[in-house]
């Protein structure tokens, strides 16, 4: 078979955290080779890998991984009432999808993250997300898999396009089988306007939402203050680009992407200096930001940052919108006392107290400094079986917390002791493609249409090809 690499090739995910020997390695070209791996597995096991940009164990397998490297492809149509249609292929990078979609239609995704490193396939597997929108899986209204015949056992191709089946694909951690393309509605391509601003409190940000609805906002540690990028699409006649978005964009480059990250990684990770980190956020920091008023640029390069330049971990802690105000507070204070604070706020410890958290928390105390800022992105509710706001009557904030300390002993007990504390404090749901220290008798309650969800995969692959021990663990398969 030309399409399996035969070397036994070891696959290390973006974080470094995942490292395994799959026993095969298959690149296949074409659907054909697509179906013909999963009749050569049927009694095994088979992951779908895209570009390893989760941090969960996802991906990894010891039996077959495939990668779609070349589904590459991008199609664009225009309707007769001027809608823009893209078919895109499972393992095309967003990147290339966004070139394309430029290219072919000026048109751009309703929906992107931080980065564009992943593949489309990889993204709509875990409802990767921006802030102000829905999940990109959201959006996805057709998808093309290669899974078994109920009937005969045998591989074949599947269209889902409503009902269940769609609402179960656009997030299904490749547990419903190997995405082939995927078919989006597009937006004509559209311009932001941002601004940068400093707040002393989450209520002054929140307060700007209903003008900025695309905002994202930072909590910085130690400081614990806010710097929120206010945002809102522009019609298209104020798209005009700002003059100098080129200037602000090599300015952010160079200041945020690189030497932000350095000081990060020399205070943080090298010389490991709590003082010399609390001196980042409480000195440097108001020093370094540009803030910006009313700048005014193409979507995706005010959306996206080159947040993959320097390795790390992270883990996204998912509230419902009419409790992030505690859930921030709440934040502070367990950082505050994992940077080594011996007191939280009174009313703060009692409930912890109650629910028999308190003491665990202060064994952990002075074990951890946060050295990165918290970021907070509102996600719509998802019209999906089981992403991280699945089944909702409101928007959720997804929080996150990152590490570029290795090792990340000390960054997991801070991580476990959120995720545990924040579900039944916040019904809090975690997001799937990072960091996922619960297991499924710890999430299921907050996920209502799980066992839907598992029926539905068990249509498709019903003796569990594509299931491995993550998805056991967290989705109870
Ligand atoms: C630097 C960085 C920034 C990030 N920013 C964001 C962000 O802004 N917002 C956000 O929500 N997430 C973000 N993430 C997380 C990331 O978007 C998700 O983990 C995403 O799933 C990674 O896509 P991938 O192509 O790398 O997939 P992989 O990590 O390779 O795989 C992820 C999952 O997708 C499945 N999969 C991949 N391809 C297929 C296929 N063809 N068919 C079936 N299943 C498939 C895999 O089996 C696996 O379950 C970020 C990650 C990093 C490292």
């Amino acid at each position: 078979m030309e399409d399996v690499i035969s070397s036994p090739t070891t696959v290390t995910n973006f974080g470094g955290n995942l490292t395994f020997q799959p026993k095969y390695h298959y690149v296949p070209r074409d659907e054909a080779e697509v179906l013909a791996i999963l009749n050569r597995h049927a009694a095994g096991k088979i992951r779908v890998v895209g570009a390893r940009h989760a941090w969960s164990e996802a991906i990894v397998t010891d039996d077959a991984l495939v990668d779609m490297f070349h589904f590459q492809h991008v199609h664009t149509e225009r309707t007769a009432d001027g809608e823009i249609w893209a078919t895109i292929g499972g393992g095309c990078t967003l990147h290339r999808a966004l070139d394309e979609l430029a290219r072919q239609a000026n048109a751009t995704l309703p929906a992107l993250g931080l980065i564009t490193e992943q593949t489309i396939a990889g993204a709509i597997s875990t409802a990767t997300h921006g802030s102000g929108r829905h999940s990109i899986a959201h959006y996805m209204a057709e998808i093309r898999v290669a899974a078994y015949d109920p009937q005969t056992g045998q591989a074949r191709i599947f269209v889902w396009n409503e009902g269940p089946q769609l609402r179960a694909a656009r997030c299904a951690l490749g547990c419903m089988g190997i995405i082939l393309s995927m078919k989006f509605r597009c937006l004509p391509q559209y311009s932001i306007e941002e601004s940068i601003r400093r707040h002393d409190t989450i209520d002054e940000v929140l307060a700007q939402e209903a003008d900025h609805p695309l905002q994202q906002f930072y909590l910085a540690p130690h400081v614990w203050k806010y710097y929120a990028q206010e945002r809102k699409a522009l019609p298209p006649e104020q798209s005009r680009r700002s003059w100098y978005a080129w200037i602000y964009r090599v300015y952010w480059f160079l200041m945020v992407d690189i030497s932000m990250h350095v000081l990060v990684k020399l205070f943080a990770a090298w010389l490991r200096s709590r003082w010399l980190v609390h001196l980042q956020y409480r000195r440097l920091l108001p020093l370094l930001m540009w803030k910006p008023r009313k700048l005014v640029d193409r979507s995706d390069r005010i959306l996206v940052m080159e947040h993959e330049l320097f390795r790390h971990l992270e883990i996204e802690i998912f509230v419902p919108a009419r409790l992030v105000r505690p859930a921030a507070h709440f934040v502070q204070q367990v950082l505050t006392v994992f940077d080594g604070a011996d007191a939280i706020d009174d009313a703060q410890a009692d409930e912890l107290e109650r629910r028999g958290l308190l003491g665990r928390l202060m064994s952990m105390r002075g074990s951890f400094t946060l050295h990165y800022p918290i970021t907070f992105r509102r996600v719509l509710p998802d019209d999906t079986l089981i992403s991280m706001t699945a089944d909702a009557s409101e928007s959720y904030y997804a929080i996150s917390f990152i590490t570029y300390v290795e090792p990340r002993d000390a960054f997991f007990q801070l991580a476990k002791f959120l995720a545990e504390s924040m579900g039944p404090l916040f019904a809090a749901r975690l997001h799937w493609g990072k960091h996922f220290p619960l297991d499924h008798a710890q999430i299921k309650d907050a996920y209502p249409n799980l066992p839907e969800f598992r029926e539905i995969c068990r249509q498709t692959d019903p003796r569990g090809v594509f299931c491995n021990e993550y998805v056991k663990r967290v989705l109870g398969f």
